[in-house]
């Protein structure tokens, strides 16, 4: 039992899973990149007031999830727990509403919230995301509704549900939170404590229950869907019809709520029914109002992220890639041997030897082990042999064209 363990609700990524990682990193960025999403990098903490607003003091993420914590100075610093907020920042801070709109940005890093820990949830997780700021356009929502899909199907995850709703305007949702609350109030007695204490706050969330009378009482309530009317309805109409047209499937859930109060229109999130408990891969939607919010011109925009930790669990056991494609055996000829490797190396070939001062044969378990196609064994006579490791078939081979060979065989 080691002294120090990582704190409770964070993990070590080791060697033999980061590849899987840069794998959905690469395959996102391809993808986004196809769509002219440029990355950006926001620092892992941001002055508290960005969240408090930014986020919504309301929401469960500003109320007790946030890392926050005074510095030297003095400041009220948090820990990011979510990207959309520092990206609205940073695209004020840099005016990028000069920019031809609409402005479309990538990222992927660590996001930080002090959440009960599970498997899925995580108090230091990683996601991707993806915010298209600058146009109000439904063509923009299907964009990046059909992103996150493609990216989520092309890293080969299965059992996924798209739920999909709008929340309308914010004048209508404003109106409808009051004809909501009221039906709460109607039902109080029914309603978990929790839920109780947040009808004035942010009654919405009583969807999100999961006691049962709330339940019962929550499958009775008005929803916001068959509320929408005028523009809203019509740009709701259009983003199902481009998704209906795209072959992406998706089911109307009047009753999705997200833990972030910014939001307008369209809200989505995928559903993943390998997950277990935290089943949600990744979600966003609209929030036109949150450029102005932060003290921008009035600006409507779009995102939306997706769990790392969760698409890993999602993906069908991924498949570790090996990056050590060539291991040298050699009896004696460590010197010669290590030549090698680094000559590969430099011709672009992962190659590794044995450091451990391993027998022969144990050089051989070794290049097994290593997950390398081909090992080279280098007898003490001079001459060379390559050996497949898949197959196992032997031939010998001239020592000095080991790079050319192995090159050839891959
Ligand atoms: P949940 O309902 O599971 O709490 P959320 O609505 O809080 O999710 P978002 O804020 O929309 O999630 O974040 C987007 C994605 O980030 C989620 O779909 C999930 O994949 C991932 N995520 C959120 N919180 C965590 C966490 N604590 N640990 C690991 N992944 C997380
Ligand atoms: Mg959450």
């Amino acid at each position: 039992m080691a002294s120090f363990q990582a704190p409770k609700g964070t993990f070590d990524v080791l060697p033999e899973q980061e590849a899987a990682r840069a794998a959905v990193l690469a395959y996102t960025e391809r993808v986004v990149g196809l769509a002219g999403y440029g990355r950006i990098e926001t620092p892992m903490f941001e002055d508290t007031a960005l969240f408090a607003r930014g986020v919504g003091e309301a929401t469960d993420i500003v109320r007790k999830e946030m890392f926050t914590f005074e510095d030297g100075g003095g400041r009220s610093i948090t820990l990011r727990p979510e990207g959309t907020a520092p990206v609205c920042r940073a695209y004020l801070e840099h005016g990028m509403h000069r920019l031809a709109q609409p402005v479309k940005l990538w990222y992927a890093g660590s996001f930080f919230r002090y959440e009960r820990p599970q498997e899925g949830r995580y108090r230091q997780f990683n996601q991707i995301g993806a915010e298209a700021i600058g146009s109000g356009s439904p063509l923009l929502d299907a964009e990046v509704v059909i992103l996150l899909d493609g990216i989520l199907r092309g890293l080969g995850i299965d059992r996924l549900k798209l739920k999909l709703s709008s929340l309308g305007s914010t004048a209508a949702r404003m109106a409808y939170r009051d004809e909501l609350r009221e039906y709460l109030r109607a039902h109080e007695s029914d309603l978990s404590e929790e839920v109780r204490a947040r009808i004035d706050l942010n009654p919405m969330r009583a969807f999100d229950s999961d006691h049962e009378r709330t339940r019962g009482v929550m499958a009775g309530a008005p929803t916001l869907l068959e509320r929408l009317e005028g523009e809203d309805a019509e740009h709701f109409a259009e983003v199902r019809a481009l998704l209906d047209a795209a072959g992406v499937a998706y089911e109307l859930d009047p009753t999705l709520v997200r833990g972030l109060d910014y939001y307008n229109r369209t809200l989505f999130e995928f559903d993943c029914d390998r997950l277990g408990a935290q089943s949600g891969v990744g979600g966003g939607g609209r929030y036109d109002g949150l450029i102005e919010m932060l003290g921008g011109p009035a600006t409507p925009a779009i995102g939306w992220a997706a769990g790392i930790e969760r698409i890993l669990l999602a993906m069908e056991a991924p498949q570790p890639q090996g990056s050590v494609e060539a291991f040298i055996v050699s009896a004696e000829q460590r010197e010669r041997a290590f030549a090698l490797v680094l000559e590969l190396r430099a011709a672009g070939i992962g190659a590794d030897l044995d450091l451990a001062g391993r027998s022969f044969k144990g050089q051989m378990k070794q290049a097994d082990r290593s997950g390398a196609r081909a090992a080279v064994i280098l007898e003490a006579d001079g001459t060379a042999k390559l050996r497949d490791m898949g197959s196992g078939e032997q031939r010998e081979v001239d020592p000095a064209r080991i790079v050319d060979e192995i090159r050839a065989a891959s």
